[in-house]
């Protein structure tokens, strides 16, 4: 649980205080970091700066649930609208046992520069509930996540807030979502992106995330010259975005030699059968159980002699601890921040490129836009329109963000944010707020 304390602001000068050893920051302290070196960096003035980087609104609620035992369960679930300036409310939704307000608030946050950086019309919002979705039911999970849309649905809206789907929730999550808001207020489709096909939801979408980051990995390794035929990828998570990475990067030549899931990882020198070890997973099983892999754990995935590293699963996994040991040139942050700011300084100072995630996996909300306008228009683009207008939205935010870090001399992700931080103040400012 959040506690005042992560609240506070980091002040801009704690990044010189940064150095092995030192005390990991709360995830909303560390996005505050990344947002106040880039305010610093683009000289933003400090009324502007309290303003952007605190979140606009913070619901709380109580998702009480009947279990299929009979009992009772009460869960916590959380709204964090960050910043609306540029457009709605946009961020994903995540079940897990972290997701807390402090967390929560930090994604929210990640999301307003996100769609600043790829440029799409909103803002950046996201929730959670805590809970732990592997032991509940799909019908628990059903009734959670009917419950969770109607104690939040007054702050949602198709121009208000739109949610989607985050860690541990899918397609048929916002099914049951666009249901429960559908049946108080409407027919709305467009009140949450990542639907199934069926109910609205754009071709591409599933895929989106992961597509996204095998896109950006192409432009920054010629831009950064690392050669990718017969590169070899270690992937941290096999959800919904690292399993799709793993799908669709052997078409740059690179080898999947390592993947992981919750239960361990797997690796073959020679490279993985990706399809076989999606096969598996599909069938109910851990990557762990493919046939003919060595057994790793998670945490020698991240430590292993390959080119490129894609953390895709959760925040906070390349840390003080274990940043000198990563051996990659090359890390993708497919994952929402999985790199500490104390990680992310140890690995810039040891020439390892850090493509951040804001840039990184930014291809699941740009077709998450896609999708909300074709529900607004009522039209539906077939898939090549949607992987285009893709490739052509995350080359622009790369190009953007690989030219600023040139002329700046400055790492990657505060290029990034130096770019969101800019645009977002300026529509504040046209707006009249800041
Ligand atoms: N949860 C995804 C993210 O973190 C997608 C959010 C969305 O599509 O709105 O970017």
């Amino acid at each position: 649980m959040a506690t005042d304390q992560t609240q506070a602001p980091v002040a801009a000068g704690a990044a010189g205080g940064l150095s092995l050893g030192s005390v990991e920051l709360s995830p909303f302290q560390a996005v505050s970091l990344f947002f106040d070196q880039a305010a610093d960096h683009v000289g933003v003035s400090d009324e502007v700066r309290e303003v952007l980087r605190t979140p606009y609104r913070e619901l709380k609620v109580q998702v009480p649930v009947r279990m299929d035992d009979g009992r009772r369960q009460l869960f916590t679930g959380y709204r964090v609208q960050h910043n609306g300036a540029r457009g709605p409310y946009k961020g994903g939704v995540r079940y897990h046992p972290a997701a807390d307000l402090d967390e929560v608030r930090a994604l929210a946050a990640l999301m307003t520069w996100k769609t600043a950086l790829v440029d799409i019309p909103f803002g950046g919002a996201k929730g959670g509930v805590q809970c732990d979705p592997s032991a509940m039911s799909d019908a628990e999970k059903e009734k959670l996540t009917r419950r969770f849309t109607q104690m939040i649905s007054y702050v949602l809206g198709e121009n208000r807030d739109i949610p989607a789907p985050d860690v541990n929730t899918d397609a048929q999550t916002m099914a049951w979502m666009m249901d429960a808001y559908s049946s108080r207020y409407g027919y709305t489709p467009a009140i949450v992106t990542g639907k199934p096909v069926e109910l609205g939801g754009s071709y591409g979408r599933d895929a989106a995330t992961g597509r996204g980051v095998v896109y950006c990995l192409e432009d920054a390794a010629r831009d950064r010259g690392v050669d990718l035929q017969g590169a070899t990828v270690a992937i941290q998570g096999f959800g919904n975005v690292g399993s799709w990475v793993a799908r669709l990067i052997g078409s740059l030549g690179c080898r999947v030699v390592a993947v992981s899931d919750v239960r361990g990882g797997c690796y073959r020198g020679d490279g993985l059968d990706v399809q076989a070890v999606y096969d598996t997973v599909r069938e109910g099983g851990s990557v762990v159980d493919a046939a003919g892999v060595e057994q790793i754990s998670n945490a020698e995935l991240l430590e292993l002699d390959v080119d490129v590293l894609v953390p895709a699963a959760l925040d906070r996994v390349i840390t003080d601890r274990n940043a000198d040991r990563v051996q990659a040139r090359l890390v993708m942050e497919a994952a929402n921040h999985p790199v500490t700011p104390v990680a992310d300084a140890v690995l810039h100072s040891r020439g390892v490129t850090v493509v951040p995630d804001i840039l990184a996996n930014a291809g699941g909300v740009t077709v998450s836009y896609f999708e909300w306008a074709q529900n607004i228009q009522q039209y539906r683009w077939d898939e090549d329109r949607v992987n285009g207008e893709l490739r052509k939205t995350m080359s622009r935010a790369w190009a953007n963000t690989h030219a600023r870090a040139v002329v700046d001399a400055i790492p990657l992700r505060l290029a990034a944010f130096a770019i969101a931080v800019e645009r977002v103040e300026r529509a504040a400012h046209l707006r009249g707020y800041v």
